[in-house]
């Protein structure tokens, strides 16, 4: 390809509203153009590379046994009822009626397909002589998302890779589900992304049921909790806090229980500002409703409550913090004054609240709370109401090995998920046994991002000039840049470079623009080819190109005679160590 025949709009400045350098970056080089907000066009060089990263996740897909279809975007609205998805989904659900015939007919844009997958096996699978199958395809997804923002990262029309396993038994979806992880473990290895494989909220089956593929990033979304000590890992939701540090004697204050003022402070940042007190002295008192009874929370002032944990450790299959009307209703006062003393419901405590002594409180009335209050005197909590209900924080002890946990930011590329028998349920997908029983299939889903592989590696690999791309995903492995373009013997070499690369099955680039080398380089530097090779100056004189690495800041020479095969050979030994590009 040649650069003058296809289209790469680079721009020396910093795009506006672009905040993380992945956005900055694909712009800049050319790679996508927003059409609106959470819409962009894959311009050629942001397709190729696109294409690549979907081409590695076929390929593992289809290494791992999965079997490739293609379900259209476009969905009955029937379907999305059947299994009370249009309501959870609510407004991300793009969905809209349209007209035919005198007809209406209620759509809804695939978010993901499990609903479409299941239908379509329980027509087709009966027998468990057809299982255990995995199918999947690379699609586009569509979703309304509250906030689509940092480019490609969030946007509400993306490509995933979705894939779905339908097994017989808990042990076979087990294994397709090893099969699956192995190969993300694969997938985000060849694309050169440095990946940690989380714990993640888990569904009905339970245990080591969904795992997160998380590329630690200092602007990802989500939140990983590590053990740099034993490795473990898991996401905020989910991640636990060993009891070592964490479950701190318990403490006796022996300050007397005072009513004082706060009027209208009802936060937790106010009322310690008011009082003079760290958050970390305070109680604070959340309602929730669980299963339609309330209850309530107590945490260290600056925790937060963790819902998944609270949500088990209560038994609850549904949880929500409490509306005002309840708050109101229960705690006799308005939001911002709930306080354990003489609280009617029941009391639930993270283990931290133990340790607090003369806490402050909210006392259950409008405009006050109470200082000096001491658990086990003032107010208690049952024994067995004690349990690990915050999210853990960098410092808390490790669940597995005690360590101190350690908290970074992190960009979700993939999951998979051990589903169970939610949607085989709802749509009857159902086989018949060996012996002739009629049982439910169990079902696993595996998502990946597409468009998040290019934006996360690029959020990873980047310098101040550009884009540091891996061979695997770059637009072009190798970028041919004359010096100038007029010089018939550079241009000449500089073609016939071109044209041997490319039978050689090489991706190259020829910058045939009449443009200065500064030019050139800082556009070359920016869209981040591996392989730069200069042809022109003294060097070409010389009988000698000038070739250099995108990671490598010096470059070295090579023989003109022979170069096509002495650059082909380099860009293949490339392709095999995907980590090369730090
Ligand atoms: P998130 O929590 O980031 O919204 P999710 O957990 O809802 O994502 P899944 O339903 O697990 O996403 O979808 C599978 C994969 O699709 C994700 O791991 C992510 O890589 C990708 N993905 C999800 N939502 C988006 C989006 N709005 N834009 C781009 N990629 C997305
Ligand atoms: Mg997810």
């Amino acid at each position: 390809m040649r650069w003058s025949q296809t289209l790469i709009p680079t721009m020396k400045e910093t795009p506006e509203g672009a905040e993380i350098p992945s956005h900055v970056l694909m712009l800049r080089a050319g790679l996508i153009q927003q059409v609106m907000a959470g819409a962009y066009t894959y311009l050629p060089l942001g397709w190729r590379a696109l294409r690549k990263a979907e081409a590695i996740v076929r390929d593992e897909m289809d290494r791992a046994g999965g079997v490739e279809l293609h379900m259209p975007a476009l969905t009955p609205i029937t379907l999305w009822e059947r299994t009370g998805r249009k309501e959870a989904f609510g407004s991300v659900l793009i969905n809209f009626k349209v007209r035919r015939a005198n007809r209406e007919i209620h759509l809804a844009l695939g978010p993901t397909h499990e609903e479409v997958i299941t239908d379509l096996v329980s027509r087709f699978v009966s027998s468990y002589r057809q299982l255990p199958i995995t199918l999947y395809q690379i699609q586009t997804k569509f979703r309304n998302e509250e906030r689509p923002r940092f480019g490609v990262l969030r946007t509400s029309e993306f490509l995933m890779k979705d894939a779905y396993s339908f097994d017989t038994s808990v042990e076979s979806l087990a294994a397709s589900y090893d099969r699956m992880y192995a190969a993300y473990c694969r997938i985000f290895e060849r694309c050169g992304l440095e990946y940690l494989a989380v714990e993640a909220e888990s569904g009905p089956i339970g245990g080591d049921a969904s795992h997160e593929f998380m590329v630690l990033a200092d602007n990802g979304e989500d939140v990983v909790v590590h053990c740099p000590a034993c490795g473990y890992a898991a996401n905020l939701e989910r991640a636990e806090i060993g009891a070592a540090k964490s479950g701190a004697a318990k403490a006796i204050g022996s300050a007397t229980l005072q009513k004082v003022d706060t009027p209208k402070v009802g936060s937790i940042e106010q009322v310690s500002k008011l009082l003079g007190c760290q958050p970390a002295q305070m109680i604070k008192t959340l309602i929730y409703v669980a299963d339609d009874k309330p209850l309530a929370v107590l945490l260290r002032g600056d925790h937060d409550a963790n819902e998944g944990k609270l949500r088990r450790a209560v038994g609850a299959t549904k949880l929500e913090l409490a509306s005002p009307a309840v708050i109101e209703q229960v705690t006799k006062a308005p939001v911002g004054f709930a306080g354990p003393v003489g609280l009617s419901i029941p009391l639930w405590a993270d283990r931290d609240v133990a340790a607090v002594a003369d806490a402050v409180v909210g006392a259950n009335e409008a405009d006050k709370h109470y200082t000096g209050a001491n658990l086990g005197r003032d107010f208690t909590v049952a024994a067995d109401h004690f349990a690990d209900l915050r999210n853990a924080g960098a410092g808390d002890a490790c669940p597995r090995c005690g360590q101190s946990l350690a908290l970074r930011h992190a960009i979700e590329v993939g999951h998979v998920f051990k589903l169970g028998t939610k949607y085989s349920d709802a749509l009857g997908a159902k086989f018949l046994d060996d012996t002739e029983q009629q049982r439910t299939i169990i079902m696993g889903c595996y998502g990946i991002g597409i468009n998040r592989i290019l934006a996360s590696l690029i959020e990873t690999r980047h310098d101040e000039q550009g884009i540091v791309w891996p061979m695997a995903l770059a637009p072009y492995e190798v970028l041919l840049a004359p010096l100038n373009v007029a010089q018939e013997d550079v241009m000449q070499a500089a073609e016939q470079l071109h044209d041997e690369l490319t039978a050689a099955g090489i991706d190259v680039l020829l910058d045939d623009r009449d443009q200065r080398a500064g030019v050139k380089f800082k556009d070359a530097d920016l869209i981040g080819f591996p392989l730069r090779v200069v042809i022109g100056g003294r060097s070409l004189k010389e009988g000698k190109l000038e070739i250099k690495w995108r990671w490598e800041s010096e470059p070295t020479l090579i023989p003109l005679e022979g170069a096509a095969a002495a650059l082909a050979e380099l860009v293949r030994k490339a392709r095999e160590t995907p980590n090369t590009a730090k």
